[in-house]
Order: C-alpha cells, then structure tokens, then sequence
C-alpha cells in the first residue's frame, strides 16, 4: 500500500476493532499552515463513539492479555518495517499539516520508531523475579500482568512521535488502546493507523478516535479504562491528571515548558551558539524542549550574543518542503498573534530586540504563519518571556555572575522539563548535573532529547505524575505486579 500524500484529504476517521468509522459528530477544518489551505475536515467523536471504541479494546483484551508475548510482538516488527518504508510520505504529510520542515518531520518519525523498536523488548523487560527459598520451604515470583484498556492524549507539535511514546509498549505488555490525536493535525494520526491496520494486530487492540475536550473528558471519565497518558500544555495536564485520578485511573500526563541553556566562559561558543539556535528554532521553536532562556557568564555575555546573532540571521524561514527551508511555518494564524504578543510584551517590559522575526517576508506564502528568529538581550528572569512558554522561534539572553546565579535562575522556573549547558569544564557540569532541578539535562547538547530507551523526564509544572513516557517506565506504568508465594510440601 502507498499512503496518500495529496489533499484534500476526505477520509480523517476513527478506527474501531478493525474498522473505519466517521466520528459522530462535526469537528474543524484541517489547514496547513504555510499556505491556509483546508487540507481536510476532522469529525469529533461523541460519547458513543468513545464507548464503542473502549467496548471493543475490552474485547480484545481478554484473549489479548493471554496471547503469548513473543506473538504480541510481531505486529510491532511488521509496523516497525512499514513506518520505515513510508517514512518519506509520513513525513510529507505531517509538514502539510504541521508546518516544520521535512528533515525536522522525518527526524520525529525517526524518534518514534525507535520506541517500536525498543518496544520489541518487552519479553525481557516485562519480567520481575523469581527468588527461590525466600523463607523456608517457600518460593516466591513477581509477575507483572497488563490491566486492560489504555489511553492516550497527544498534542499538535508531534502527531508523528508521541502517539509512539505510548502504544507500542501497552500493546506489547498485553493491553488495549485508545488514542486521541490533536485535532489540529490529525491526519499523520490517521496514516499511522493505516500502516498498524496493515501490521496485523487483532481486531480491537488498537483504536483511534477524533475528537478535542469532550472526547478527551469521555476518556477520562469512562469506568472502562484503567489508565491515560497526556501530553500537552500545563493547564491541561493538571486537569487530565486530577479528573483520571477521580476515577481512580493510573495518569501520567506531560505539560508545558520552559528551559534554559547555560553558557559558560569555558564553552566552545560557536558550537554553542549553534546550538542555542537550532535548540530555539527548529520545530518553529514549537518543542517542549526548546531552550529559549540564554542565561551566560558574563565575561563572555557581549561575544556570544553576537554570535547568536550571525546563528539567528542565517536562518531561512519558508515552507517547510522547500529544501533550504531551516523554520517552518506556526500551527495557527491565532498561536502566531499570540507569540507577537509575546514579543511585544517583552519589548514593553523593557527587554532590548536585537533581532526582530515579525517583519518576515515568505515569498508565494503570504497566507502563511511564519515568524523569524527574534533575539532579546538584556533580559531579566521576571519578564514575561523569561517566564511562560512562548513556542515560537524567540529567544531571550542575560548574563549572570557565573554557575551559581545560572543555576539560581534556572531553578526559579515554575517548570522543570529542560536544560542545557555549554562548558568545558568538568566541574561546572557536576554543578549543574547535582544543583539543576530539571528533568532532562543536556551537557553539550543543544537539545535533551532522551532515546527511547531512557525515560522522558520532566518536573514541577512540566509532570504531573510519578513514571515517564517511553523505555522501562512504560513498562512500570501499563502493567501491575503479582506476588505468588509458593510452597511444596513434597518437593
Ligand atoms: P493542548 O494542551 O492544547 O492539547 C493537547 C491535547 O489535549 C489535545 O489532544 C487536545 O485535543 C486536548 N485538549 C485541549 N484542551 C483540552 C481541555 N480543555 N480539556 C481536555 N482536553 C483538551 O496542547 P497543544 O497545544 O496541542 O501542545 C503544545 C503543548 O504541549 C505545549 O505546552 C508543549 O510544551 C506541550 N508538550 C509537552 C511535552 C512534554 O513532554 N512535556 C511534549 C510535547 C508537547
């Protein structure tokens, strides 16, 4: 099969033990950001439709559960190969409808497969232990068993990746699940169920439905899930995770950011220069993990912001299929007059504008949310910008005295999901790596991006939860453990 790559795209539906179906009821236009196209319409999906799609994961699980797990990993291998061989269209789909370029979108699906990939392993990883003679004439075994039907709740800025986060490890421990993709670009959601329908899971293990906040609270609220996974901004993670905890659901749900870079005296400041902006920008600086506060000792403050700058004004801005595209297009018209608020409140609150993204010109895209790299100096951790999320390409530098001041700003962050440093020195990063209250540290590494066998952290206001996306914590999350204490008489 070949995924289908040209909107308008007419067939964005829920799929149900097996089956494609039309969301009851009618939802919003999908439009692709760089030119305003409506590329598609999603349909949200009512109550019933949510019921339908937990009856048949309920279904599904009673022999899913019990079907020997080397068998529940073949559908994992198989999908493993058909998202490697349509990468290239997955990817071009999710620029029309993202709006990051093509390396960046084929760089997500990358991420993704590699927790198919690490999924595969479940057979080791989900085993517990077995202690013979741990009390007298007694033997004892843990087990960890899969709990039934699970779901998932993604946001716009990688409908390719984090969906991966989640379902390939609770389909490989033995449960159901349901996703619920974004409704600004489902249709990458909607491709990557073609590929799973086509990889040979049973009817009713796997189920997506459309939807936005009555579908997600219907999730949350049904009796028949046992768990949810959230990604998303802060205000929504807080209430994901207090209405799934009301009904007594496991939760794990991953919020908002806002994460620093650290350069030090010691650091490689063309390299790190380099870093901070791609950290800033990629994605149009639509990632939780951009590195937007720039917080650098000062003997070196003057040097590094003018190499920010030269960074920052070589990037190309445009659509995100053109090759020499380096930032892509914003999600909407809306999230693009809200980060030239954001920038007009950093100017207003007295941060100095060095360079200037809003007046960015797209040639034959004009219709298009796009804004350029914008640089402030002279920054102070209370301003605005130095505080909420922006996600957009907008970067913020201040010096500091050295570490210590750097890592007294960065803690201050009611959030905790990122952080970066530049240095050579060894004990700088000891420093940080002891002092950094941030649940993803890069030393060197513009970007703290986990592999997916490493969970993905995050505190304060970026988590609420106790296990993380990906790796073991999957594991731990989308199974329970059994203790059986054993004794043979005439053994
Ligand atoms: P969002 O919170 O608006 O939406 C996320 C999901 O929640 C969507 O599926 C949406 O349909 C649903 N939703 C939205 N409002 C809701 C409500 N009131 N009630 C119930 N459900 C609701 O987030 P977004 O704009 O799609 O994504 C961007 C945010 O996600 C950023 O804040 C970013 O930092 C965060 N994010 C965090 C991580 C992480 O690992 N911490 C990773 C990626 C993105």
């Amino acid at each position: 099969m070949s995924l289908d790559t040209t909107p308008p795209w007419d067939d964005v539906q829920n799929y149900v033990d097996g089956e494609w179906r039309r969301p009851s009821n009618d939802g919003q236009d999908v439009v692709d950001p760089a030119t305003g196209e409506t590329l598609a319409r999603v349909g949200f999906s009512s109550g019933d439709d949510v019921d339908a799609a937990v009856d048949a994961g309920r279904e599904a699980f009673e022999s899913w559960q019990s079907t020997p797990v080397e068998e529940r990993i073949q559908p994992l291998f198989a999908l493993k190969e058909l998202l490697e061989a349509h990468q290239d269209e997955l990817a071009e789909v999710l620029v029309r409808e993202h709006g990051k370029t093509f390396p960046e979108a084929k760089g997500e699906l990358r991420r993704g497969i590699e927790n198919v990939e690490v999924a595969c392993g479940v057979p080791s990883m989900m085993q517990a232990g077995h202690l013979p003679n741990a009390a007298p004439g007694i033997d004892e075994t843990a087990v960890r068993k899969p709990l039934g039907v699970f779901a998932a709740i993604t946001p716009f800025n990688f409908p390719g990746m984090i969906p991966l986060w989640f379902l390939p490890y609770a389909v490989a421990t033995g449960n159901a699940f349901v996703l619920k993709p974004s409704e600004q670009d489902p249709v990458v959601a909607q491709r990557l169920f073609e590929l799973i329908d086509e990889a040979g899971f049973p009817d009713g293990v796997v189920q997506l439905v459309h939807g936005s906040v009555d579908t997600v609270n219907a999730l949350l609220d049904h009796d028949g899930i046992e768990g949810a996974s959230f990604v998303g901004s802060t205000p929504v993670a807080e209430h994901v995770y207090e209405r799934a905890a009301a009904s007594g659901k496991r939760v794990q749900a991953q919020g908002g950011a806002k994460n620093h870079i650290v350069v030090t005296e010691t650091a490689d400041l063309d390299f790190a220069a380099k870093k901070t902006v791609s950290s800033a920008c990629a994605c149009g600086g639509e990632r939780c993990l951009a590195n937007d506060v720039v917080v650098v000792e000062e003997g070196v403050y003057e040097e590094f912001v003018d190499r920010v700058l030269e960074e920052a004004r070589a990037q190309t801005v445009g659509y995100g299929l053109d090759d020499d595209t380096d930032i892509g297009a914003l999600i909407t018209p809306d999230h693009e007059a809200r980060v030239r608020d954001l920038i007009a409140t950093g100017v207003d609150e007295g941060a100095d504008l060095l360079l200037d993204g809003r007046d960015v010109d797209v040639e034959g895209y004009e219709g298009g949310n796009f804004l350029g790299p914008t640089v402030f100096g002279d920054v102070d951790p209370e301003m605005t910008i130095a505080r909420e999320e922006i996600f957009g390409p907008v970067m913020g530098l201040m010096a500091v005295e050295d570490v210590d001041e750097a890592i007294e700003v960065l803690n201050r962050s009611d959030f905790g999901n990122a952080a970066s440093l530049f240095t050579a020195s060894g004990a700088d990063a000891k420093k940080v790596r002891h002092e950094a209250d941030v649940g993803n540290l890069g030393v060197n590494a513009g970007t703290a991006a986990p592999m997916a066998f490493f969970h993905f952290g995050g505190r304060k206001d970026s988590f609420f939860g106790d296990l993380h996306a990906q790796g073991e914590d999957m594991i731990h999350f989308y199974t329970d453990k059994t203790v059986y204490i054993e004794r043979w008489p005439d053994a």
